[in-house]
């Protein structure tokens, strides 16, 4: 076949073992560090060493084995980071099961949400969830069994730690030697299902495979592994979970904390002596407006992602670490697990603003919005991108309208590329709101104000903000005679959605919608009302 002159190839250099169940490759791939320090709870001090979490992987993968677990079953891990997390996602990816990461912030309906299309048949679930949602886990009928992170006992309930930890008495170690992980097909056997609004509507259930992370771990490094690192990603996101996974195959050690503190974070460098960091900007923009009493001269390298990186936090940051050689920025989403768009650890060039070059293994393009036309250098379009790093599809809805007819998925961002081949992102196509890195769809915000009954009709925008990146503003028209206020919209919304979703950016009371003829919301419309609204005041 002839290549299209006007794609970006990356370099086919991974190469990945089709049919390996990721468990034993990623076992394998810790086995030679396992005994280095792993996991450092900057909170708490909590250490785990590599050693730690392969034991509890194994044992825990034979357990659940024994309870009945299958290939291809769902289990949902549903908890903050913590020290049992990664032997409990490599023990069930070694176990054949799908692993669903649910957001921690959820409330009730956005966990009732989510499950539904996911359906797990277990829980893995940390006290502090199980304590706020072990009622509505409990009325779902497909949950056959609930496993608690610890030592906890509580009715109808397994504890992790008696299915993982030899201490406890009820099971063996497993040998390492003796250890195999469930036959999968790494090319169409789903890994993990994470969540994703994708370009439009509600979250849905992102399938990533066993082909998928393999490819992510194989990738040439973006850190130092020999030194430490810092991050703060929840683990449920892609960037936690697979961005985390490609840590433990390099042997990194990564400082870690539960609950993002501007305090913690600071002192945690110091006390780590943490020379990398792995931030979204909001946590840069915060770290950097807070005078620090730390001393954070260790700090060399930071990687950013998950959303865009205003340059003048890029300058600031020069003022917050002395040492810092640079800020470098990936670009990725939940469907290509994790990044297409990277530096590599020890590149020459940085460029300001840039999110580096394309990921080997993966095929990128940049298309004119309207033709869909291919188009060249320093032109800007949607980008798309397609190769082993992208998702199998959607549960339940495939690979539908999110993908052109060459099988490239559209990310509904608009970049271009340099004549050297470094990637820009500078706008989104998309309806997408990112609140610190946090996925906001406006269709869910706008489903909730639908449903009250002062409310006739509401569209939602992103709109900017310096320390958040977006916060979501409303457009409400009210039913006649309805005498709603700003804050009782806000409310409403506030008790039925996380926090990401609240509407920080406020509430604009219309008297229309602006719509295409076909029904569609005309968001680029508001964005423009917005504008003359504030025009005029
Ligand atoms: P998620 O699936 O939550 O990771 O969200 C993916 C989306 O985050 C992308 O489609 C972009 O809109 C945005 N995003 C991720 N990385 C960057 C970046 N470096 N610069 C700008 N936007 C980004």
């Amino acid at each position: 076949m002839i290549r299209n002159p006007k794609y970006v190839y990356g370099p086919q250099s991974v190469l990945v073992p089709a049919n390996i169940n990721f468990g034993d490759y990623v076992l394998e791939k810790m086995w030679p560090f396992r005994q280095n320090v792993c996991m450092i709870n900057g909170a708490t001090d909590e250490q785990l060493t590599y050693n730690d979490i392969i034991q509890q992987a194994m044992n825990f993968a034979v357990s659940l084995t024994r309870m009945g677990v299958r290939k291809g079953d769902t289990i949902a891990l549903f908890a903050e980071n913590r020290q049992e997390y990664w032997g409990a996602v490599v023990g069930v990816a070694c176990s054949g099961a799908v692993l669903t990461t649910i957001n921690t912030g959820y409330v009730k309906d956005e966990l009732i949400h989510v499950t539904n299309i996911s359906k797990p048949k277990y829980f893995i679930i940390s006290p502090s969830m199980y304590e706020a949602h072990a009622k509505t886990i409990r009325s779902q009928k497909f949950v056959k069994k609930i496993i608690i992170f610890g030592n906890e006992k509580k009715q109808n309930t397994l504890s992790f730690d008696d299915m993982a930890l030899e201490k406890n008495g009820l099971i063996r170690n497993v040998k390492y030697e003796e250890f195999q992980s469930v036959e999968v097909q790494g090319q169409t056997d789903t890994l993990f299902i994470m969540y994703s609004s994708g370009t439009t509507g509600l979250p849905k259930g992102v399938m990533t495979t066993h082909l998928n992370v393999i490819t992510a771990c194989g990738l040439p490094a973006s850190h130092d592994a020999t030194k430490v690192s810092l991050t703060i990603s929840p683990w449920y996101h892609v960037m936690g979970l697979v961005g985390t996974l490609t840590a433990l195959v390099t042997g990194r050690t990564a400082v870690y904390i539960p609950k993002f503190s501007v305090d913690v974070y600071l002192r945690s460098i110091e006390k780590y002596q943490v020379v990398q960091l792995t931030v979204v900007p909001p946590v840069l923009v915060a770290v950097c407006k807070n005078k620090s009493k730390y001393d954070l001269s260790s700090v060399r390298m930071i990687y950013s992602g998950a959303a865009p990186l205003h340059k003048d936090t890029i300058q600031d940051v020069k003022a917050t670490f002395p040492n810092v050689q640079g800020v470098y920025q990936g670009y990725g989403a939940t469907e290509l697990t994790l990044a297409v768009l990277r530096y590599q650890f020890n590149d020459p060039v940085n460029k300001l603003g840039s999110v580096g070059v394309v990921s080997p293994n993966t095929v990128l393009k940049v298309v004119d919005i309207e033709t869909r036309e291919p188009l060249g250098p320093n032109q800007r379009g949607e980008l798309c991108a397609k190769g082993e790093l992208l998702m199998k599809g959607y549960v339940n809805l495939g690979r539908g309208s999110d993908f052109d007819d060459e099988g490239f998925y559209k990310t509904g961002d608009i970049a271009y590329y340099d004549d050297d081949g470094y990637f820009f992102i500078v706008d989104r196509l998309k309806e997408l709101i990112k609140y610190k890195g946090f996925q906001v769809p406006p269709a869910e915000i706008e489903a909730v104000l639908l449903h009250h009954e002062g409310i006739k009709e509401a569209a939602v925008i992103g709109i900017d903000n310096r320390a958040a990146g977006e916060v979501p503003l409303a457009f409400v028209v009210p039913q006649p005679g309805s005498t709603l206020s700003e804050k009782e919209v806000q409310d409403f919304v506030a008790e039925r959605l996380s926090n990401p979703k609240h509407l920080r950016g406020g509430v604009r009371f219309v008297d229309q919608i602006p719509k295409s003829p076909a029904g569609k919301l005309l968001r680029k419309d508001l964005r423009k009302m917005l504008k003359t609204m504030k025009s005029k005041l």
